[in-house]
């Protein structure tokens, strides 16, 4: 996705891929084939490049060091990632910056976790610091022996990131992007629905939050990027706490172009996708402003349909404003595989672009259907005489 952004700047974008059936392969003229992990790999792919950077969290932060000592420009930096790539040191920074965190402790052994989950009340969540995403590695438990039972996670990874269950009215994003000369811009906050953990739907500007809480919301974002350092496009996760601190906790941060700004493709002035590349290359930032009163994206999952392709008549037929970002991904089931995007203008209402997105959505997800009919192939002659 950010392959249409480089190429309208004139930029050439290379990709260290995982595989060569990886879905950014075909959009883009080099990308060689490398393992992230491998030293190795990253410093011949790093060779004669003007800025390095990420659409993951995973590159081991010993090897950005090494990049940097070679010359490379990484951006954004090891000493700001870190805290994208390990929960437990977000947690200590975020308390550093004096911003809202949860209840949490860094947890060695099951008898910590119990007597955390003692001293906050049941139930608490237990987090793997590093290497999830999308809810995998984290989990709620309910009692002492729901604790016990985790035993076996402080066998792969000590010590552990627990914390109080927040009871949270909603998610809320707030998208920032950063140069390393320190401008720095501001999407709207927005609404972020997850289910079973995963980013569903995202709605900008939030619908009725409170705009002291947006400004705070907003603020926060844009302080940790300049007080971390952090270069390129970052989101921070929220929990929306009406009555609690400034009316939100801070979950985690994502240093690079995030679910929750899908959006900004069709959505914003600027996509995160131009902002991230425009701030690593340290080239002045775009206007963020929102194209119209709404803008909704909806995510669609792996289902039952394995051909999408099959269902894009009915889809694109069933809302002509709607824009379908199909990634090119094998569909397995519970993967994020494309989304769709909704523009509202004056009148429209967030109710309503959900529904419409969810729709067309659910038809690329589902497969085209007796109520989702495709349309007809050949346009009718009254149609022609009509138009
Ligand atoms: P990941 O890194 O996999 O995205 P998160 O830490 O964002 O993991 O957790 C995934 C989801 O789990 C969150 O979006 C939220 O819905 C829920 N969650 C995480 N931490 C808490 C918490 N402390 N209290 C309540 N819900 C939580």
């Amino acid at each position: 996705m950010m392959a249409p952004a480089a190429t309208a700047l004139g930029l050439e974008l290379r990709v260290l891929a995982e595989s060569d059936d990886v879905s950014a392969v075909p959009s883009v003229r080099h990308a060689p084939v490398g393992d992230y992990r491998s030293l190795e790999d990253l410093r011949g792919f790093a060779h004669g490049v003007d800025v390095l950077t990420f659409d993951h969290e995973h590159v081991p932060t010993e090897h950005l060091r090494a990049l940097i000592a070679d010359g490379v420009n990484v951006q954004p930096g090891p000493d700001a990632l870190v805290h994208a790539q390990d929960k437990l040191r977000m947690r200590a920074a975020i308390d550093g910056l004096g911003l809202p965190n949860p209840r949490w402790a860094a947890v060695h052994h099951v008898e910590d976790l119990i007597a955390f989950g003692d001293a906050t009340g049941w139930p608490i969540v237990l987090k793997t610091p590093r290497g999830g995403y999308d809810g995998k590695g984290v989990r709620v438990l309910r009692s002492a022996a729901d604790a016990e039972e985790c035993i076996d996670w402080f066998g792969t990874m000590s010590p552990l990131l627990a914390e109080e269950m927040v009871g949270f009215s909603r998610e809320l994003s707030a998208l920032v992007a950063r140069t390393p000369g320190g401008e720095m811009r501001a999407w709207p906050v927005v609404h972020t629905v997850q289910v079973d953990g995963v980013c569903d739907e995202v709605v900008a500007p939030a619908p009725g939050l409170a705009p002291e809480v947006a400004r705070a919301a907003q603020s926060a974002a844009l302080e940790i990027a300049e007080r971390l350092g952090v270069t390129g496009v970052m989101a921070a996760e929220l929990f929306e706490t009406p009555g609690r601190g400034p009316g939100f906790l801070i979950n985690e941060l994502a240093m690079r172009p995030h679910n929750t700004g899908h959006w900004t493709q069709d959505g914003s002035v600027t996509s995160q996708f131009e902002q991230h590349l425009r701030a690593v290359l340290g080239l002045p930032l775009g206007a963020t402003d929102v194209l119209g009163d709404w803008a909704v994206m909806k995510n669609y999952l792996g289902g039952a349909n394995q051909d999408l392709f099959s269902a894009f008549p009915a889809a694109l037929a069933a809302d002509p404003a709607a824009k379908v970002h199909s990634y090119g991904k094998g569909v397995r089931p519970g993967r994020k595989i494309g989304h769709v995007n909704l523009v509202g203008g004056p009148g429209s209402s967030p109710e309503d672009l959900r529904a419409r997105a969810s729709r067309v959505a659910a038809i690329i997800r589902d497969g085209a259907s007796a109520d989702h009919p495709a349309p007809p192939t050949a346009v009718p002659a009254t149609t022609q005489e009509n138009a």
